[in-house]
């Protein structure tokens, strides 16, 4: 993949801001909720070409004048009415058209077709909607002809839903598009303490010369979202946890931590480290899943002092699901830099709080000189925060000011916290800065068809023997911090969560 990729820095497809933008699903959550106050943060920063025009795409029958009322509204709910600039919003609503679309009917395409027709020819499309709309909208768009070198079309996930699925989409894409024009989005990759993380690594010979198995014990990484099903049991039921998150963003955030440096920082050589990280990612057979993977789904509990339902309980629910809505696992990399250093993976929902963070448990002293009650807690640690709010800190041991300790040491946090260090720039919501790569064609933020496909693989083979092995799923109230088995598991193997069950 990295060989037909070579050349995407030179593509027609790169470097040139686009001047129209073709948003299909403009309706749905996903656009007024994140992309139409990303596209009007980039306009009242001024990121955008002057003469950038958005059309906005979706089945219902509405006026451009009503969309621009939507949008308005939308914006008001997601920015806030005291944080619009009323020239900036006058000039982004101008930008906004509409046109009406049942995007599985070729012939709905003829008003678009005349209307882009018009427009300049350097096109982003971007497609919000169900992946199972993805094919007909790329055929009927290439019979419209209205797909030339300079177009580029984003892609959101879910990229399928295994392996074989993923390749189906994969494959309709490309004949249309050439990989260099494809931009497939995991909005993980748009934070900014994501973006850090390379800073962080390659800017800081202190951290890279340290970064590998002689000084790493474990790394952990762990996303916990506070929130339920929100409505969505059906479409989650179908996915579960590993597929819907750990295929994607946990995977992204390891592959950031584990890579090698990038020769340079484009998107070819970032993608070709991820993915030497992701055919590197030992298998979990049959016989070590029990040792290595957790399953769990929620029960009755509390959140917030309040009731909570379980996942079979929750709106819409079908009471049999075995569907996991935790995970927990201990994945292996099979390389030099990380031979015997693992990575744990956890994710849940309906967990305590919200809170996704990559930690570095560095190893203890080899020889340890104080007093031995302490030393469980002589091991630094590097703590990547990317929810609730974004920082790094590291935590340093020290000795307890006074005197008559006894040299007793405590833990110090080293603490970076970008609302504080950067006050005066605000933090992008990552689809802001997505958006603006897709819109500029660069691809380096965005996932390559083999890391989509060797994720699958890895995920695949697991799940499979999981089923083999009628692995138990296992209860967590609701509010929790996931099932107790999550914590056995990795005692286990002789390490601890950072926020422990
Ligand atoms: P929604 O169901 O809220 O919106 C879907 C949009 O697609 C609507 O505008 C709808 O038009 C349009 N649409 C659906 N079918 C047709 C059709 N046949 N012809 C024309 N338009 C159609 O979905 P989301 O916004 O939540 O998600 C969109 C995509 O983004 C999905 O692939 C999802 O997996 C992905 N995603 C979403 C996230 C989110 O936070 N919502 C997060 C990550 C990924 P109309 O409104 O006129 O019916």
């Amino acid at each position: 993949m990295s060989d037909s990729n070579s050349s995407d820095e030179q593509s027609a497809a790169q470097g040139l801001l686009s001047h129209s933008f073709v948003l299909f699903g403009a309706l749905g959550d996903l656009s007024l909720r994140k992309l139409m106050p990303a596209l009007y943060q980039l306009d009242h920063a001024q990121l955008l070409n002057e003469d950038l025009k958005i059309m906005a795409v979706a089945r219902s029958a509405i006026s451009a004048g009503e969309l621009k009322q939507r949008v308005e509204h939308t914006l008001n709910q997601y920015i806030g009415e005291d944080q619009l600039n009323a020239s900036s919003l006058a000039r982004f609503l101008k930008r906004l058209y509409y046109c009406q679309v049942e995007l599985t009917q070729a012939r709905d395409y003829d008003e678009l077709k005349q209307k882009l027709a018009l427009w300049h020819p350097q096109i982003t499309y971007y497609l919000a909607t169900p992946p199972s709309l993805y094919k007909d909208i790329c055929q009927h768009l290439h019979q419209a002809n209205a797909i030339n070198q300079q177009s580029r079309i984003v892609v959101e996930k879910p990229i399928g839903h295994d392996l074989a699925s993923s390749k189906l989409i994969n494959d309709k894409l490309a004949l249309y598009f050439d990989e260099s024009q494809i931009f497939r989005i995991d909005h993980y990759l748009g934070k900014e303490t994501v973006q850090n993380l390379i800073a962080l690594r390659f800017a800081n010979p202190l951290f890279e010369s340290q970064w590998n198995h002689q000084y790493i014990d474990y790394v952990e990484i762990s996303v916990a979202e506070d929130v339920g099903i929100e409505g969505r049991w059906g479409y989650f039921d179908k996915a579960g946890q590993m597929r819907d998150m750990v295929q994607n963003h946990l995977l992204q955030l390891l592959c950031m931590v584990a890579m090698d440096p990038p020769s340079q920082l484009t998107a070819t050589s970032i993608r070709d480290e991820k993915v030497k990280v992701l055919r590197s990612l030992k298998p979990i057979d049959q016989d070590k899943i029990a040792t290595q993977l957790v399953l769990g789904q929620y029960t009755d509990g509390q959140f917030q002092h309040q009731p909570a339902p379980g996942y079979l309980n929750e709106a819409d629910a079908n009471t049999s699901s075995s569907t996991e809505t935790f995970i927990a696992l201990r994945a292996e990399i099979a390389t030099w830099r990380w031979a015997g250093t693992p990575f744990y993976l956890r994710t849940g929902k309906r967990m305590a709080s919200k809170v996704t963070e990559i930690i570095i448990h560095y190893k203890p002293n080899s020889h340890y000189i104080f007093d031995p009650s302490q030393a469980d807690i002589a091991q630094n640690k590097l703590i990547i925060r990317l929810q609730p709010y974004e920082s790094i800190s590291l935590q340093v041991l020290t000795k307890e000011q006074g005197i008559g300790k006894n040299m007793r040491l405590r833990r110090d946090p080293l603490h970076l916290d970008f609302a504080q260090t950067q006050s005066q720039a605000r933090i992008p919501d990552a689809y802001e800065r997505l958006v603006l790569e897709a819109l500029k064609g660069n691809q380096s933020l965005f996932v390559r068809r083999d890391e989509v496909e060797l994720a699958w693989q890895w995920c695949d083979q697991i799940r499979q023997a999981w089923f083999s092995a009628e692995l138990p799923l296992e209860d967590y109230p609701a509010g929790s911090n996931g099932p107790q088995q999550a914590c056995d598991m990795i005692k286990t193997h002789g390490h601890r969560w950072y926020e422990d069950c």
